[in-house]
Protein backbone atom coordinates (compact mmCIF):
# COMPACT_ATOMS: atom_id res chain seq x y z
CA UNK A 1 0.00 0.00 0.00
CA UNK A 2 1.12 3.66 -0.75
CA UNK A 3 1.46 6.79 1.18
CA UNK A 4 -1.55 7.45 2.76
CA UNK A 5 -2.87 11.94 2.31
CA UNK A 6 -5.58 13.14 4.21
CA UNK A 7 -7.58 15.75 2.20
CA UNK A 8 -9.93 18.65 3.63
CA UNK A 9 -12.26 20.12 1.28
CA UNK A 10 -12.29 23.68 3.06
CA UNK A 11 -15.17 24.88 1.19
CA UNK A 12 -17.38 22.11 1.91
CA UNK A 13 -16.46 22.50 5.90
CA UNK A 14 -18.57 24.36 8.09
CA UNK A 15 -17.54 23.74 11.94
CA UNK A 16 -20.71 25.88 12.72
CA UNK A 17 -22.98 23.66 11.54
CA UNK A 18 -21.47 20.34 11.94
CA UNK A 19 -22.25 20.26 15.17
CA UNK A 20 -18.97 22.63 16.54
CA UNK A 21 -15.96 20.45 15.19
CA UNK A 22 -17.54 16.60 14.84
CA UNK A 23 -14.54 14.89 13.43
CA UNK A 24 -12.35 16.54 16.49
CA UNK A 25 -14.62 15.11 18.80
CA UNK A 26 -15.08 11.36 16.73
CA UNK A 27 -11.60 10.96 15.99
CA UNK A 28 -10.38 7.81 17.94
CA UNK A 29 -6.63 9.61 18.29
CA UNK A 30 -7.76 13.23 19.75
CA UNK A 31 -9.86 10.77 22.00
CA UNK A 32 -6.74 9.44 22.73
CA UNK A 33 -4.90 12.72 23.82
CA UNK A 34 -3.14 13.54 20.33
CA UNK A 35 -4.32 16.47 18.12
CA UNK A 36 -4.46 14.73 15.41
CA UNK A 37 -7.55 16.58 13.80
CA UNK A 38 -7.11 20.19 15.23
CA UNK A 39 -8.95 23.83 14.07
CA UNK A 40 -7.01 25.65 11.74
CA UNK A 41 -6.54 28.99 13.49
CA UNK A 42 -6.65 31.34 10.64
CA UNK A 43 -9.39 29.62 8.74
CA UNK A 44 -10.95 27.79 11.31
CA UNK A 45 -11.37 24.87 9.15
CA UNK A 46 -11.08 21.26 10.81
CA UNK A 47 -6.95 20.32 9.71
CA UNK A 48 -5.48 16.79 9.71
CA UNK A 49 -1.92 15.50 11.06
CA UNK A 50 -1.35 13.05 8.27
CA UNK A 51 1.54 11.34 10.22
CA UNK A 52 -0.98 10.79 13.51
CA UNK A 53 -3.83 9.71 11.60
CA UNK A 54 -4.43 5.81 12.13
CA UNK A 55 -6.56 6.03 9.08
CA UNK A 56 -9.48 4.38 10.91
CA UNK A 57 -11.94 6.01 8.33
CA UNK A 58 -14.33 7.29 10.99
CA UNK A 59 -14.33 10.81 10.03
CA UNK A 60 -14.96 11.19 6.40
CA UNK A 61 -17.73 8.78 7.05
CA UNK A 62 -19.46 11.11 9.92
CA UNK A 63 -18.59 14.60 8.14
CA UNK A 64 -21.97 15.63 7.22
CA UNK A 65 -20.60 17.88 4.31
CA UNK A 66 -18.44 14.97 2.58
CA UNK A 67 -15.24 17.53 3.27
CA UNK A 68 -12.89 14.80 4.67
CA UNK A 69 -11.35 12.28 2.52
CA UNK A 70 -8.38 9.95 3.75
CA UNK A 71 -6.77 8.18 0.94
CA UNK A 72 -4.33 5.31 0.27
CA UNK A 73 -2.50 6.51 -2.60
CA UNK A 74 -1.77 3.50 -5.15
CA UNK A 75 1.97 1.55 -4.41
CA UNK A 76 3.09 3.19 -7.62
CA UNK A 77 2.71 6.67 -6.38
CA UNK A 78 5.32 6.23 -3.33
CA UNK A 79 6.60 9.46 -4.88
CA UNK A 80 6.79 13.06 -3.95
CA UNK A 81 3.43 14.84 -6.02
CA UNK A 82 4.65 17.39 -8.46
CA UNK A 83 2.40 19.93 -6.76
CA UNK A 84 0.55 20.09 -3.77
CA UNK A 85 -1.81 23.11 -3.11
CA UNK A 86 -1.40 22.79 1.17
CA UNK A 87 -1.64 20.98 3.89
CA UNK A 88 -4.49 18.33 3.68
CA UNK A 89 -4.74 19.50 0.19
CA UNK A 90 -4.92 18.41 -3.28
CA UNK A 91 -1.86 16.84 -4.75
CA UNK A 92 -0.92 16.21 -8.58
CA UNK A 93 1.59 13.23 -9.45
CA UNK A 94 2.57 13.90 -13.09
CA UNK A 95 2.61 16.19 -16.36
CA UNK A 96 1.09 16.08 -19.78
CA UNK A 97 4.23 15.84 -22.01
CA UNK A 98 4.60 18.55 -24.22
CA UNK A 99 5.42 17.63 -27.96
CA UNK A 100 6.04 20.27 -30.90
CA UNK A 101 3.99 19.81 -33.57
CA UNK A 102 1.18 17.73 -32.19
CA UNK A 103 -2.17 18.24 -30.57
CA UNK A 104 -2.29 16.52 -26.91
CA UNK A 105 -6.32 15.89 -26.04
CA UNK A 106 -6.44 15.91 -22.17
CA UNK A 107 -9.53 14.00 -20.74
CA UNK A 108 -10.40 13.36 -17.54
CA UNK A 109 -13.12 14.62 -14.35
CA UNK A 110 -13.29 17.61 -13.15
CA UNK A 111 -11.53 18.44 -10.09
CA UNK A 112 -8.68 16.16 -11.40
CA UNK A 113 -5.76 18.70 -11.79
CA UNK A 114 -6.08 19.62 -15.20
CA UNK A 115 -6.06 23.33 -15.33
CA UNK A 116 -3.31 22.69 -12.53
CA UNK A 117 -1.24 21.11 -14.92
CA UNK A 118 -1.76 23.44 -17.65
CA UNK A 119 -1.07 26.17 -14.98
CA UNK A 120 2.07 24.55 -14.12
CA UNK A 121 3.32 24.54 -17.92
CA UNK A 122 2.61 27.08 -18.77
CA UNK A 123 5.05 29.09 -15.76
CA UNK A 124 1.79 30.35 -14.24
CA UNK A 125 2.33 28.25 -11.08
CA UNK A 126 5.57 27.08 -9.85
CA UNK A 127 5.65 23.70 -8.64
CA UNK A 128 6.48 22.62 -5.23
CA UNK A 129 7.59 19.29 -5.48
CA UNK A 130 5.01 18.36 -2.58
CA UNK A 131 7.02 21.08 -0.32
CA UNK A 132 3.88 23.69 0.03
CA UNK A 133 5.79 25.61 2.86
CA UNK A 134 8.58 26.13 0.05
CA UNK A 135 8.62 30.01 -0.71
CA UNK A 136 11.96 30.26 -2.55
CA UNK A 137 10.28 30.09 -6.19
CA UNK A 138 13.90 30.16 -7.94
CA UNK A 139 15.16 27.16 -5.95
CA UNK A 140 11.92 25.38 -6.81
CA UNK A 141 12.22 26.07 -10.39
CA UNK A 142 15.98 24.41 -10.05
CA UNK A 143 14.33 21.15 -8.62
CA UNK A 144 11.73 21.28 -11.27
CA UNK A 145 14.52 20.92 -13.90
CA UNK A 146 16.41 18.43 -11.66
CA UNK A 147 13.35 16.42 -11.27
CA UNK A 148 12.39 16.08 -15.37
CA UNK A 149 16.49 16.06 -16.22
CA UNK A 150 16.30 12.42 -17.83
CA UNK A 151 13.45 13.65 -19.99
CA UNK A 152 12.81 16.05 -22.71
CA UNK A 153 10.24 18.16 -19.67
CA UNK A 154 13.63 18.44 -18.28
CA UNK A 155 14.65 20.70 -21.32
CA UNK A 156 11.15 22.54 -21.42
CA UNK A 157 11.19 23.59 -17.98
CA UNK A 158 14.79 25.01 -18.20
CA UNK A 159 13.82 26.82 -21.77
CA UNK A 160 10.23 28.16 -19.72
CA UNK A 161 12.05 29.35 -16.92
CA UNK A 162 14.43 31.21 -19.05
CA UNK A 163 11.86 33.18 -20.58
CA UNK A 164 12.55 31.21 -23.86
CA UNK A 165 9.39 29.86 -24.64
CA UNK A 166 6.23 32.70 -25.19
CA UNK A 167 2.68 30.45 -23.98
CA UNK A 168 -0.94 31.64 -25.26
CA UNK A 169 -3.88 30.21 -23.17
CA UNK A 170 -7.21 29.86 -23.46
CA UNK A 171 -9.08 29.93 -20.30
CA UNK A 172 -11.84 28.01 -19.57
CA UNK A 173 -14.20 30.45 -17.53
CA UNK A 174 -14.11 33.07 -20.58
CA UNK A 175 -17.25 34.89 -19.03
CA UNK A 176 -14.42 36.19 -17.07
CA UNK A 177 -12.74 38.07 -20.10
CA UNK A 178 -15.51 40.84 -20.22
CA UNK A 179 -14.75 41.64 -16.30
CA UNK A 180 -10.86 42.33 -17.00
CA UNK A 181 -11.36 43.95 -20.43
CA UNK A 182 -15.03 45.15 -21.34
CA UNK A 183 -13.97 47.33 -24.99
CA UNK A 184 -14.93 46.55 -28.43
CA UNK A 185 -14.14 42.98 -29.81
CA UNK A 186 -11.74 44.23 -33.07
CA UNK A 187 -10.16 46.61 -30.28
CA UNK A 188 -8.83 43.70 -28.23
CA UNK A 189 -7.77 41.45 -31.34
CA UNK A 190 -6.13 44.22 -33.01
CA UNK A 191 -3.99 44.48 -29.77
CA UNK A 192 -2.76 41.11 -29.81
CA UNK A 193 -2.80 40.07 -33.24
CA UNK A 194 0.89 39.01 -33.62
CA UNK A 195 0.61 37.16 -36.65
CA UNK A 196 -2.00 39.79 -38.62
CA UNK A 197 -4.35 37.54 -39.06
CA UNK A 198 -7.36 39.12 -36.68
CA UNK A 199 -9.39 40.28 -40.01
CA UNK A 200 -9.05 36.81 -41.09
CA UNK A 201 -9.81 34.82 -38.31
CA UNK A 202 -12.96 37.18 -37.75
CA UNK A 203 -14.32 36.24 -41.13
CA UNK A 204 -13.75 32.54 -40.96
CA UNK A 205 -15.24 32.37 -37.39
CA UNK A 206 -18.08 34.56 -38.77
CA UNK A 207 -17.83 37.41 -36.27
CA UNK A 208 -18.34 40.34 -39.04
CA UNK A 209 -21.54 41.47 -37.42
CA UNK A 210 -20.42 41.42 -33.89
CA UNK A 211 -16.95 43.02 -34.41
CA UNK A 212 -17.80 46.49 -33.54
CA UNK A 213 -19.81 45.28 -30.18
CA UNK A 214 -18.09 45.09 -26.46
CA UNK A 215 -17.57 41.82 -25.03
CA UNK A 216 -20.08 42.08 -22.45
CA UNK A 217 -22.11 41.96 -25.61
CA UNK A 218 -21.52 38.78 -26.85
CA UNK A 219 -23.39 35.39 -26.85
CA UNK A 220 -21.65 32.49 -25.00
CA UNK A 221 -20.39 31.21 -28.80
CA UNK A 222 -19.41 34.54 -29.97
CA UNK A 223 -16.92 35.29 -26.46
CA UNK A 224 -15.65 31.66 -26.92
CA UNK A 225 -14.61 32.30 -30.61
CA UNK A 226 -12.94 35.40 -29.72
CA UNK A 227 -11.21 33.65 -26.76
CA UNK A 228 -10.14 31.75 -29.22
CA UNK A 229 -9.17 33.92 -31.83
CA UNK A 230 -7.26 35.88 -29.26
CA UNK A 231 -5.11 32.78 -28.61
CA UNK A 232 -4.44 31.83 -32.29
CA UNK A 233 -3.29 35.13 -33.24
CA UNK A 234 -0.95 35.66 -30.33
CA UNK A 235 2.90 33.84 -31.51
CA UNK A 236 3.91 31.00 -29.08
CA UNK A 237 5.60 28.02 -28.94
CA UNK A 238 3.04 26.19 -26.88
CA UNK A 239 -0.85 26.76 -27.20
CA UNK A 240 -3.10 25.64 -24.56
CA UNK A 241 -7.39 25.68 -25.13
CA UNK A 242 -8.98 24.86 -22.30
CA UNK A 243 -12.45 23.63 -22.76
CA UNK A 244 -12.90 25.34 -25.93
CA UNK A 245 -15.95 24.21 -27.71
CA UNK A 246 -18.46 25.34 -24.62
CA UNK A 247 -21.50 26.72 -26.22
CA UNK A 248 -20.12 26.64 -29.89
CA UNK A 249 -22.27 25.29 -32.50
CA UNK A 250 -21.33 21.70 -34.44
CA UNK A 251 -20.10 23.49 -37.30
CA UNK A 252 -17.79 26.27 -35.26
CA UNK A 253 -16.72 22.91 -33.00
CA UNK A 254 -15.13 21.70 -36.51
CA UNK A 255 -13.66 24.91 -37.89
CA UNK A 256 -12.46 25.26 -34.13
CA UNK A 257 -10.72 22.06 -34.14
CA UNK A 258 -9.52 22.72 -37.81
CA UNK A 259 -8.02 26.25 -36.66
CA UNK A 260 -6.60 24.45 -32.97
CA UNK A 261 -4.83 21.82 -35.45
CA UNK A 262 -3.11 24.53 -37.98
CA UNK A 263 -1.29 25.60 -35.18
CA UNK A 264 1.24 22.30 -35.93
CA UNK A 265 2.19 23.71 -39.05
CA UNK A 266 4.32 26.65 -36.54
CA UNK A 267 5.59 23.75 -35.41
CA UNK A 268 3.69 24.54 -32.07
CA UNK A 269 2.97 21.95 -29.31
CA UNK A 270 -0.79 22.15 -28.46
CA UNK A 271 -3.16 20.76 -25.34
CA UNK A 272 -6.44 20.88 -25.38
CA UNK A 273 -8.78 19.99 -22.41
CA UNK A 274 -12.16 18.93 -23.80
CA UNK A 275 -14.90 17.25 -22.82
CA UNK A 276 -17.05 16.62 -25.73
CA UNK A 277 -15.36 13.67 -26.84
CA UNK A 278 -16.64 13.50 -30.52
CA UNK A 279 -14.65 17.17 -30.78
CA UNK A 280 -11.87 15.95 -28.43
CA UNK A 281 -11.19 13.08 -31.22
CA UNK A 282 -11.11 15.35 -33.80
CA UNK A 283 -8.71 17.93 -32.57
CA UNK A 284 -6.44 15.42 -30.86
CA UNK A 285 -3.76 13.71 -32.18
CA UNK A 286 -2.99 11.81 -28.86
CA UNK A 287 -4.88 11.85 -25.51
CA UNK A 288 -3.04 11.15 -22.09
CA UNK A 289 -5.76 10.43 -19.36
CA UNK A 290 -5.78 12.35 -16.20
CA UNK A 291 -7.16 9.99 -13.28
CA UNK A 292 -7.45 10.15 -9.72
CA UNK A 293 -9.87 11.09 -6.96
CA UNK A 294 -11.70 14.40 -7.42
CA UNK A 295 -10.18 16.73 -4.93
CA UNK A 296 -7.45 14.41 -3.87
CA UNK A 297 -4.84 13.78 -6.40
CA UNK A 298 -4.33 13.46 -9.90
CA UNK A 299 -2.46 10.98 -12.13
CA UNK A 300 -1.43 11.49 -15.77
CA UNK A 301 -1.40 8.32 -18.10
CA UNK A 302 1.36 8.18 -20.73
CA UNK A 303 0.36 8.82 -24.02
CA UNK A 304 -2.12 7.13 -26.60
CA UNK A 305 -3.71 7.07 -29.58
CA UNK A 306 -6.70 9.32 -29.83
CA UNK A 307 -8.99 6.21 -30.46
CA UNK A 308 -7.93 3.59 -27.88
CA UNK A 309 -7.10 6.44 -25.23
CA UNK A 310 -10.79 7.88 -25.49
CA UNK A 311 -11.70 3.99 -25.45
CA UNK A 312 -9.51 3.16 -22.54
CA UNK A 313 -11.63 6.56 -20.90
CA UNK A 314 -14.49 5.06 -21.36
CA UNK A 315 -13.89 1.77 -20.07
CA UNK A 316 -12.03 3.38 -16.74
CA UNK A 317 -9.54 0.87 -17.61
CA UNK A 318 -5.50 1.58 -18.61
CA UNK A 319 -4.00 -1.56 -19.57
CA UNK A 320 -0.53 -1.19 -19.61
CA UNK A 321 -0.64 -0.30 -16.22
CA UNK A 322 -3.57 -2.39 -14.82
CA UNK A 323 -5.38 0.17 -13.43
CA UNK A 324 -8.72 0.41 -12.98
CA UNK A 325 -10.11 3.97 -12.08
CA UNK A 326 -13.54 3.84 -12.31
CA UNK A 327 -16.08 1.18 -11.22
CA UNK A 328 -18.04 1.79 -14.00
CA UNK A 329 -17.43 1.71 -17.56
CA UNK A 330 -19.38 4.82 -19.69
CA UNK A 331 -21.96 3.32 -21.89
CA UNK A 332 -23.66 5.39 -24.58
CA UNK A 333 -25.90 2.67 -25.95
CA UNK A 334 -29.44 3.50 -24.58
CA UNK A 335 -32.73 1.59 -24.92
CA UNK A 336 -34.97 3.52 -27.24
CA UNK A 337 -37.99 4.61 -25.06
CA UNK A 338 -40.98 3.90 -25.70
CA UNK A 339 -42.94 6.88 -26.02
CA UNK A 340 -46.45 7.07 -24.72
CA UNK A 341 -48.40 7.75 -28.01
CA UNK A 342 -51.11 8.95 -25.91
CA UNK A 343 -48.99 11.34 -24.24
CA UNK A 344 -51.27 14.71 -23.35
CA UNK A 345 -50.53 17.00 -26.31
CA UNK A 346 -48.77 20.61 -24.55
CA UNK A 347 -48.95 22.55 -27.78
CA UNK A 348 -49.44 22.32 -31.60
CA UNK A 349 -48.57 24.39 -34.04
CA UNK A 350 -48.54 24.80 -38.39
CA UNK A 351 -47.48 27.07 -40.70
CA UNK A 352 -45.99 29.84 -38.41
CA UNK A 353 -44.02 32.84 -40.21
CA UNK A 354 -42.59 35.88 -38.30
CA UNK A 355 -40.79 38.63 -39.74
CA UNK A 356 -38.05 40.83 -38.33
CA UNK A 357 -36.66 43.98 -39.68
CA UNK A 358 -33.40 41.95 -40.39
CA UNK A 359 -34.19 37.65 -39.37
CA UNK A 360 -37.67 36.30 -40.60
CA UNK A 361 -38.74 32.40 -39.33
CA UNK A 362 -41.07 29.49 -41.01
CA UNK A 363 -41.99 26.98 -38.81
CA UNK A 364 -43.66 23.56 -40.36
CA UNK A 365 -46.45 21.30 -38.42
CA UNK A 366 -45.38 20.16 -35.21
CA UNK A 367 -46.69 19.13 -31.96
CA UNK A 368 -45.02 19.10 -28.51
CA UNK A 369 -46.29 16.29 -26.16
CA UNK A 370 -45.91 15.88 -22.30
CA UNK A 371 -42.94 13.84 -20.88
CA UNK A 372 -41.00 14.51 -23.87
CA UNK A 373 -37.33 15.38 -24.09
CA UNK A 374 -36.80 17.38 -27.16
CA UNK A 375 -33.23 18.10 -28.32
CA UNK A 376 -32.26 21.57 -30.39
CA UNK A 377 -28.80 21.24 -32.48
CA UNK A 378 -27.82 22.98 -35.59
CA UNK A 379 -26.19 26.44 -36.37
CA UNK A 380 -26.72 29.59 -33.70
CA UNK A 381 -28.71 32.56 -35.26
CA UNK A 382 -31.43 30.16 -36.76
CA UNK A 383 -34.29 32.03 -34.48
CA UNK A 384 -34.10 29.27 -31.33
CA UNK A 385 -35.43 31.95 -29.28
CA UNK A 386 -38.01 33.43 -31.89
CA UNK A 387 -39.51 29.77 -31.70
CA UNK A 388 -40.02 29.30 -28.01
CA UNK A 389 -41.43 32.38 -27.47
CA UNK A 390 -44.00 32.00 -30.02
CA UNK A 391 -44.90 28.60 -28.66
CA UNK A 392 -44.70 29.52 -25.19
CA UNK A 393 -47.59 32.63 -26.36
CA UNK A 394 -44.71 35.31 -25.13
CA UNK A 395 -44.31 36.43 -29.19
CA UNK A 396 -47.24 36.62 -31.70
CA UNK A 397 -46.58 34.78 -34.94
CA UNK A 398 -47.27 36.97 -37.92
CA UNK A 399 -49.58 34.23 -39.70
CA UNK A 400 -50.09 30.49 -38.54
CA UNK A 401 -51.99 28.55 -35.79
CA UNK A 402 -50.73 27.66 -32.37
CA UNK A 403 -52.78 25.20 -29.95
CA UNK A 404 -51.62 25.30 -26.72
CA UNK A 405 -52.94 23.18 -23.93
CA UNK A 406 -53.89 25.70 -21.14
CA UNK A 407 -53.65 29.63 -22.08
CA UNK A 408 -50.29 30.63 -20.07
CA UNK A 409 -47.57 27.51 -20.48
CA UNK A 410 -45.69 27.60 -17.34
CA UNK A 411 -42.02 27.94 -18.23
CA UNK A 412 -38.24 27.06 -16.07
CA UNK A 413 -35.32 28.46 -18.31
CA UNK A 414 -31.61 28.43 -17.89
CA UNK A 415 -29.49 30.64 -19.79
CA UNK A 416 -26.64 29.28 -21.45
CA UNK A 417 -24.62 31.12 -18.41
CA UNK A 418 -26.64 32.73 -15.62
CA UNK A 419 -24.98 35.07 -13.25
CA UNK A 420 -24.26 33.83 -9.91
CA UNK A 421 -26.03 35.44 -6.74
CA UNK A 422 -24.36 35.51 -3.57
CA UNK A 423 -26.73 32.47 -1.96
CA UNK A 424 -25.64 28.98 -0.67
CA UNK A 425 -26.83 26.42 -2.99
CA UNK A 426 -29.31 25.40 -0.40
CA UNK A 427 -30.89 28.75 -0.28
CA UNK A 428 -30.98 28.85 -4.03
CA UNK A 429 -32.62 25.28 -4.50
CA UNK A 430 -34.95 25.88 -1.96
CA UNK A 431 -36.26 29.17 -3.61
CA UNK A 432 -37.11 27.09 -6.65
CA UNK A 433 -37.82 23.50 -5.12
CA UNK A 434 -39.55 24.66 -1.90
CA UNK A 435 -40.95 21.55 0.21
CA UNK A 436 -40.32 19.27 -2.54
CA UNK A 437 -36.36 20.14 -2.29
CA UNK A 438 -36.62 17.69 1.26
CA UNK A 439 -38.75 15.06 -0.49
CA UNK A 440 -36.88 11.49 -1.14
CA UNK A 441 -37.67 11.39 -4.91
CA UNK A 442 -35.73 14.88 -5.47
CA UNK A 443 -33.11 13.90 -3.00
CA UNK A 444 -32.39 11.27 -4.83
CA UNK A 445 -33.25 11.86 -8.49
CA UNK A 446 -31.89 15.31 -8.43
CA UNK A 447 -29.45 15.93 -5.30
CA UNK A 448 -27.58 13.38 -5.15
CA UNK A 449 -27.72 12.26 -8.88
CA UNK A 450 -25.84 15.70 -10.01
CA UNK A 451 -23.48 15.42 -6.74
CA UNK A 452 -24.99 18.49 -5.12
CA UNK A 453 -25.26 17.48 -1.37
CA UNK A 454 -21.58 17.98 -0.43
CA UNK A 455 -22.20 21.73 -1.60
CA UNK A 456 -25.58 22.88 -0.32
CA UNK A 457 -24.06 25.18 2.18
CA UNK A 458 -21.65 26.50 -0.02
CA UNK A 459 -22.03 29.87 -1.85
CA UNK A 460 -22.86 29.81 -5.88
CA UNK A 461 -20.23 32.73 -6.00
CA UNK A 462 -17.37 29.94 -5.10
CA UNK A 463 -18.47 27.43 -7.23
CA UNK A 464 -16.45 25.94 -9.95
CA UNK A 465 -18.14 26.46 -13.77
CA UNK A 466 -19.12 22.99 -14.17
CA UNK A 467 -21.07 22.70 -9.42
CA UNK A 468 -22.55 26.07 -11.07
CA UNK A 469 -23.76 24.40 -14.22
CA UNK A 470 -25.75 21.93 -12.17
CA UNK A 471 -27.17 24.22 -9.56
CA UNK A 472 -28.74 26.21 -12.33
CA UNK A 473 -30.37 23.05 -13.95
CA UNK A 474 -31.67 21.77 -11.12
CA UNK A 475 -33.00 25.03 -9.83
CA UNK A 476 -34.90 24.73 -13.44
CA UNK A 477 -35.90 21.41 -12.85
CA UNK A 478 -38.08 22.35 -9.67
CA UNK A 479 -41.50 23.50 -9.34
CA UNK A 480 -44.57 22.70 -11.87
CA UNK A 481 -42.98 24.10 -15.19
CA UNK A 482 -45.03 22.50 -17.82
CA UNK A 483 -42.00 23.37 -20.63
CA UNK A 484 -38.72 22.93 -19.61
CA UNK A 485 -36.03 24.68 -21.30
CA UNK A 486 -32.50 24.17 -21.00
CA UNK A 487 -29.81 26.59 -23.16
CA UNK A 488 -26.44 24.22 -23.09
CA UNK A 489 -26.75 22.49 -19.99
CA UNK A 490 -23.60 20.24 -20.66
CA UNK A 491 -21.18 23.21 -20.94
CA UNK A 492 -18.21 23.04 -18.29
CA UNK A 493 -19.70 19.60 -17.32
CA UNK A 494 -17.40 16.53 -17.00
CA UNK A 495 -18.11 13.27 -19.38
CA UNK A 496 -19.65 11.77 -16.41
CA UNK A 497 -21.98 14.01 -15.32
CA UNK A 498 -23.29 14.67 -18.23
CA UNK A 499 -24.49 11.04 -18.57
CA UNK A 500 -25.51 11.72 -14.78
CA UNK A 501 -27.30 14.23 -16.23
CA UNK A 502 -28.82 13.81 -19.24
CA UNK A 503 -30.55 10.75 -16.79
CA UNK A 504 -31.49 13.59 -14.36
CA UNK A 505 -33.83 15.38 -17.43
CA UNK A 506 -35.31 12.16 -18.83
CA UNK A 507 -36.12 11.18 -15.64
CA UNK A 508 -37.54 14.57 -14.03
CA UNK A 509 -39.57 14.73 -17.57
CA UNK A 510 -41.34 11.51 -17.14
CA UNK A 511 -42.47 11.88 -13.16
CA UNK A 512 -43.62 15.71 -14.01
CA UNK A 513 -45.21 15.23 -17.03
CA UNK A 514 -43.41 18.39 -18.51
CA UNK A 515 -41.88 18.99 -21.96
CA UNK A 516 -37.67 19.48 -22.02
CA UNK A 517 -36.23 21.29 -24.81
CA UNK A 518 -32.45 21.48 -24.20
CA UNK A 519 -30.36 23.20 -26.69
CA UNK A 520 -26.55 21.50 -26.84
CA UNK A 521 -23.86 20.74 -29.37
CA UNK A 522 -22.24 17.94 -28.01
CA UNK A 523 -23.51 15.14 -29.90
CA UNK A 524 -23.09 12.44 -27.61
CA UNK A 525 -24.77 13.96 -24.77
CA UNK A 526 -27.78 14.37 -27.19
CA UNK A 527 -28.03 11.10 -28.52
CA UNK A 528 -28.48 9.84 -25.04
CA UNK A 529 -30.72 12.71 -23.95
CA UNK A 530 -33.34 13.12 -26.47
CA UNK A 531 -36.40 11.39 -27.43
CA UNK A 532 -36.49 13.68 -30.48
CA UNK A 533 -35.54 16.69 -32.68
CA UNK A 534 -36.41 19.77 -33.37
CA UNK A 535 -34.25 20.46 -36.59
CA UNK A 536 -33.64 24.11 -37.34
CA UNK A 537 -32.18 24.81 -40.36
CA UNK A 538 -31.50 28.51 -42.47
CA UNK A 539 -29.05 31.18 -42.97
CA UNK A 540 -27.51 32.10 -39.60
CA UNK A 541 -28.59 36.04 -38.86
CA UNK A 542 -30.70 36.02 -41.75
CA UNK A 543 -33.51 33.80 -41.86
CA UNK A 544 -34.31 30.43 -40.37
CA UNK A 545 -36.88 27.26 -40.39
CA UNK A 546 -38.23 24.37 -38.17
CA UNK A 547 -38.87 21.14 -38.87
CA UNK A 548 -40.11 18.78 -36.61
CA UNK A 549 -40.43 17.06 -33.69
CA UNK A 550 -39.23 14.19 -35.64
CA UNK A 551 -37.43 11.17 -35.02
CA UNK A 552 -34.19 11.29 -33.25
CA UNK A 553 -32.21 9.74 -35.87
CA UNK A 554 -34.01 11.32 -38.51
CA UNK A 555 -33.10 14.93 -36.99
CA UNK A 556 -29.67 13.95 -36.51
CA UNK A 557 -29.33 13.24 -40.02
CA UNK A 558 -31.07 16.23 -41.22
CA UNK A 559 -28.76 18.73 -38.94
CA UNK A 560 -25.83 17.08 -40.40
CA UNK A 561 -26.41 16.69 -43.98
CA UNK A 562 -27.45 20.58 -43.75
CA UNK A 563 -23.93 20.88 -41.74
CA UNK A 564 -22.24 18.85 -44.49
CA UNK A 565 -21.24 16.88 -41.26
CA UNK A 566 -20.96 12.93 -41.24
CA UNK A 567 -20.20 11.18 -37.92
CA UNK A 568 -19.61 7.35 -37.80
CA UNK A 569 -20.20 5.05 -34.87
CA UNK A 570 -17.37 3.78 -33.34
CA UNK A 571 -17.30 -0.17 -33.04
CA UNK A 572 -16.21 -0.80 -29.78
CA UNK A 573 -17.37 1.98 -27.29
CA UNK A 574 -20.63 2.56 -29.77
CA UNK A 575 -19.59 6.71 -29.27
CA UNK A 576 -19.72 9.10 -32.24
CA UNK A 577 -17.11 9.91 -34.47
CA UNK A 578 -16.41 12.85 -36.65
CA UNK A 579 -15.06 11.31 -39.99
CA UNK A 580 -12.53 13.52 -41.99
CA UNK A 581 -13.98 15.59 -44.66
CA UNK A 582 -13.64 13.56 -48.50
CA UNK A 583 -12.09 10.70 -46.69
CA UNK A 584 -13.78 7.54 -48.18
CA UNK A 585 -16.35 6.76 -45.17
CA UNK A 586 -17.45 10.70 -45.70
CA UNK A 587 -18.10 10.21 -49.12
CA UNK A 588 -19.75 6.39 -48.52
CA UNK A 589 -22.14 8.05 -46.29
CA UNK A 590 -22.83 11.00 -48.10
CA UNK A 591 -23.83 9.08 -51.04
CA UNK A 592 -25.94 7.41 -48.99
CA UNK A 593 -27.64 9.91 -46.88
CA UNK A 594 -26.53 8.47 -44.20
CA UNK A 595 -25.15 11.65 -42.15
CA UNK A 596 -25.25 9.92 -38.75
CA UNK A 597 -23.68 6.89 -38.52
CA UNK A 598 -23.53 3.90 -41.11
FE1 LIG B 1 -17.37 19.48 10.75
FE2 LIG B 1 -16.78 18.07 8.56
FE3 LIG B 1 -15.56 20.39 9.02
FE4 LIG B 1 -15.03 18.29 10.56
S1 LIG B 1 -14.60 18.51 8.37
S2 LIG B 1 -15.39 20.38 11.22
S3 LIG B 1 -17.02 17.27 10.64
S4 LIG B 1 -17.73 20.06 8.63
FE1 LIG C 1 -8.87 10.50 13.05
FE2 LIG C 1 -7.65 9.67 10.82
FE3 LIG C 1 -9.65 8.23 11.89
FE4 LIG C 1 -10.13 10.60 10.72
S1 LIG C 1 -9.35 8.77 9.72
S2 LIG C 1 -10.99 9.86 12.64
S3 LIG C 1 -8.31 11.73 11.29
S4 LIG C 1 -7.66 8.65 12.79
Amino acid sequence: MGRRIAIIEEDKCHPEKCGNYLCIRLCPVNREGEDCISKNQLTKKATIDEVTCTGCGICPKRCPFGAIHIINLPEKLDTLPIHRFGKNNFELFNLPTVKKGSVVGIIGRNGIGKSTAFEILSGNLIPNLGDFNAEDKELLKESTITKYSNTQMGEYFRELYSNNIKVSYKPQRIELISKIYDGKVIDLLKRVDEKNKADEMIEFLDLENVKNNKLSELSGGELQKVAIIASVIKKADIYFFDEPSSFLDITSRIKVARLIQSLKEEKAAVMVIEHDIATLDYISDEIQILYGERACYGVMSISKGVRNGINDYLEGYLPEDNVRFRDYKIKFSRSIKELNQDAELLVSYKNLKKSFKNFSMEVKEGEIKKGEVLAIMGSNGLGKSTFLNMISNRLKSDSGEINLKKKDINISYKPQYPVPEDITVEDYIKRHAGEEMKSGWYQQNILEKLNLKSILQNNLLHLSGGELQKVYVAGCLSGESDLIILDEPSAFIDIEDRIHLAEVIKEFAQKKDAACVVVDHDVQFVEYLADKMLVFQGDPGKNGSVIGPTEREEGMNLILKSLKITYRKDKDSNRARINKPDSQLDKEQKSKGKYYFI
